[in-house]
């Protein structure tokens, strides 16, 4: 397996990554403030280039990758993101790239991807199933097969993003995470620790997927149903790299529903002028419905990404009630939270 990546590695990613991308705004909002009943901050990777976060890991891997290992392309897997971020950073780099994404890949992702000049495989109706063919085609192409999770160059770049909260915003309580491989959350444990040891890293990730989740509460990776529509949530395994980190990096995690991911969407487009994908609105949609755990401090939600569907988009004209505290003033909430343990530190 890979090294783990440390603190050091972060730091390294910032050097590199300064060539390439400027820092991403985070601001907060009083009507979202006093809607949450919290100071929340939202970190904006929905500005990316490619509108989501990992464009930091994409670029970071490769700047760091020999000249023989370019040559030989790389292959990797995704529902979307991992994908946009690997084909900008080939892109720069004038490496080979080739993608499997799982056919219910989001058409707007896909056009994204080949748009970058990366060849497109849509083959698997899953992740799991995208993942074998991706290892097929790099035995048969002799390509560099990159895992999403089991990466450290990706969560070393992904964790530059926990260095920009914390110069800005010193004095948080917690940073709330959302998890799919857990590369981010794990990255964000690496920081804090190092920058601001009493705030908290909370996880999470939604119910109709919980596999990472579940794989950090049992403390061994697991395989879990896939069910959710939100694509960056959308994992079937825990990731070995990033569980062992998350395990001393984590305070807690939390499962929410994808029919409170939905409404947290409308949430950031109304009170915080913010257009999210699901798992950019997940962070804010785990505060929503847990009040009593984040009445009166100060947090930090990342807006992880912004590449909302075309169906996205349209459902952000629905229902505008708001679910806070698992209370819904709607039908088509489910009002339920799941699974909310004791925190372990
Ligand atoms: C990939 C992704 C996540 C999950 O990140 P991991 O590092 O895989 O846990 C969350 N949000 C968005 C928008 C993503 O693309």
């Amino acid at each position: 397996m890979e090294h783990a990546p440390t603190f050091a590695d972060i730091l390294a990613a910032r050097n590199v990554l300064a060539d390439h991308l400027p820092a991403t705004p985070m601001w907060s909002y009083p009507a979202l403030d006093e809607l949450a009943g919290a100071t929340v901050y939202v970190k904006h990777e929905n500005v990316q280039p490619i509108g989501a976060f990992k464009v930091r890991g994409g670029l970071t891997l490769l700047a760091g990758l020999p000249a023989e290992l370019r040559a030989r392309g790389l292959v990797t897997y995704s529902t979307g993101n991992h994908a946009q971020s690997l084909a900008y950073a080939c892109a720069r780099f004038q490496v080979r790239c080739t993608v499997v994404m799982p056919t219910s890949a989001s058409e707007e992702k896909v056009r994204a991807v080949r748009g970058l000049g990366t060849t497109v495989v849509l083959d698997g109706a899953d992740m799991t199933a995208a993942q074998r063919a991706a290892e097929r085609l790099a035995t048969e192409d002799a390509g560099l097969l990159i895992s999403p999770g089991d990466t450290g160059a990706l969560l070393a770049g992904v964790g530059t993003l926990y260095l920009e909260i914390l110069e800005a915003c010193p004095d948080l309580d917690a940073i709330v995470v959302p998890v799919g491989s857990g590369t981010g959350a794990a990255a964000a444990g690496l920081v804090t620790a190092e920058l601001a040891p009493r705030c908290r890293i909370i996880g999470v990730q939604s119910s109709a997927a919980p596999a990472a989740h579940d794989s950090w509460r049992a403390g061994t990776c697991v395989t879990r149903p896939n069910h959710t529509r939100v694509d960056g949530l959308a994992t079937g395994r825990g990731f070995t790299l990033p569980q062992q980190l998350m395990r001393t990096g984590l305070s807690d995690f939390h499962l929410v529903t994808d029919a409170q991911i939905a409404t947290a969407q409308r949430i950031l487009a109304s009170h915080a002028h913010t257009l999210a994908e699901g798992a950019g609105a997940a962070a804010l949609a785990a505060v929503l419905a847990r009040p009593d755990r984040f009445a009166g401090q100060r947090l930090a939600v990342v807006c992880t990404g912004g590449n909302a569907s075309t169906a996205e988009i349209a459902a952000l004209s629905g229902s505008c009630d708001v679910v806070v505290g698992g209370s819904s003033r709607s039908s088509d909430h489910e009002p339920t939270t799941t699974s909310v343990d004791p925190e372990r530190r």
